[in-house]
C-alpha cells in the first residue's frame, strides 16, 4: 500500500445540470474545472466531450482542444473516455481519437481506459419501478480489449483498467497471466448505485467483494468511483484500506452538500485523506506509484 491517496477528478460522464448547475460540457469548462481540482489536489482528470446541450460529443477536435488547454493551464494527468455506450463503434473506431490525440505531445493524454468486460446499463426507474431504457449494453469484447491493450503498448499510455464486478477482475487476472495487461496494474472498481444496476452496490460489502477478489500474487493499484450514488459515505473506508479514490460530479451530483463544484468535492476528500493520515499523491508521485513511464508521439 502506497500511503500517498491518488485523487482522480471525474468531472462530467454523461451528467446532465438538472440537480447541480456545476457540470462542464464545453472544453473551456472542463479545462477550468480540471485546473481548480490540481489546485485542490487531484492527480488524475477524466472527462467525456459533451456538446453545449449536454448531449455526448464524440469529435476528436475536442479532445485535442480540451486536451491542450488543461497542459497548457496544469501537469495533472489525463484521462479522456472512449466513449462508454454513446460511441458503440468498433474497436478502431473506438479508439481513432486516442489515435489523433497521440499526434503531437500536448494533446496526448496519459491514459486510455480498458473496461475489461461487458455489461447492460439500462437505466432503472426506481421510482417507477421500470426500466427507463431496455437495450444499452457497454459492449467490450476480448478482441477488442486485446486490440486496445496492443494500441495502449504501442503509444506508451498506462492502461486504465476499468471493473464493474468480480467477472472484470477474472478476465484482468487472465489478461495480466496473458501479458495483455503489465504490473502494475491500475484497476477503477466501478461500484454503481440509483439508476444503474450494472455495478456492485456502493456499498461497504460492495467494495469488499471487489477487493476480496484481486489475485494476492499479482501488483494492483485500485481506485473506486460510485456511479450514480455518494461515494463520499465510503471514502473513510477507501482511505483506511490503502485504496485510491475517482470522484466528481460525473458519476453523482452531490446535491445534499449544496451543489458543490467538481474541486469543491476533490477538496473533502483532500481534507480527509489528510485527517486520516495519507497525504494527495502528486502528478509525479501517482506516475512513480503507477510505474508510467514517456508517452511515445506517433509523429
Ligand atoms: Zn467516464
Amino acid at each position: 500500500m502506497s500511503d500517498k491517496i491518488i485523487i482522480e477528478a471525474r468531472v462530467n460522464e454523461l451528467a446532465l445540470r438538472d440537480e447541480n448547475p456545476n457540470v462542464p460540457f464545453l472544453p473551456a469548462e472542463i479545462i477550468r474545472d480540471a485546473k481548480a481540482c490540481y489546485d485542490e489536489g487531484a492527480s488524475i482528470a477524466h472527462y467525456h466531450g459533451r456538446k453545449a446541450d449536454g448531449a455526448p460529443e464524440h469529435d476528436a477536435e475536442f479532445y485535442l482542444e480540451t486536451n491542450a488547454g488543461i497542459r497548457a493551464e496544469c501537469p495533472i494527468l489525463l484521462h479522456p473516455t472512449l466513449g462508454y455506450v454513446a460511441n458503440d463503434a468498433d474497436a478502431r473506431e473506438r479508439f481513432s481519437a486516442v489515435e489523433e490525440m497521440m499526434k503531437e505531445a500536448s494533446t496526448a493524454p496519459d491514459f486510455a481506459p480498458m473496461d475489461v468486460g461487458s455489461v447492460n446499463v439500462d437505466w432503472w426507474n426506481p421510482e417507477e419501478g421500470k426500466f427507463d431504457t431496455t437495450d444499452l449494453i457497454y459492449k467490450n469484447s476480448t478482441a477488442t480489449l486485446m486490440y486496445f491493450a496492443d494500441r495502449i503498448k504501442h503509444f506508451g499510455l498506462k492502461q486504465y483498467l476499468v471493473s464493474w464486478n468480480v467477472s472484470f477482475t477474472r478476465q484482468i487476472e487472465a489478461f495480466m497471466k496473458m501479458g495483455v495487461i503489465p504490473e502494475p496494474a491500475y484497476v477503477l472498481f466501478c461500484l454503481t448505485d440509483g439508476i444503474m444496476l450494472a455495478g456492485h452496490p456502493g456499498t461497504p460489502e460492495g467494495l469488499d467483494a471487489h477487493t476480496t477478489f484481486l489475485p494476492k500474487d499479482r501488483e494492483i493499484v485500485w481506485t473506486v468511483s460510485n456511479y450514480k450514488g455518494n461515494l463520499l459515505l465510503l471514502t473513510e473506508k477507501i482511505v483506511k484500506a490503502g485504496g485510491h479514490i475517482s470522484i466528481g460530479l460525473g458519476d453523482y451530483p452531490y446535491a445534499e452538500y449544496g451543489a458543490p463544484t467538481n474541486a469543491e468535492i476533490i477538496a473533502k476528500v483532500v481534507e480527509q485523506a489528510r485527517a486520516l493520515g495519507r497525504e494527495p499523491a502528486t502528478v509525479e508521485e501517482t506516475r512513480e506509484i503507477l510505474k508510467m513511464g514517456k508517452v511515445n508521439i506517433a509523429a
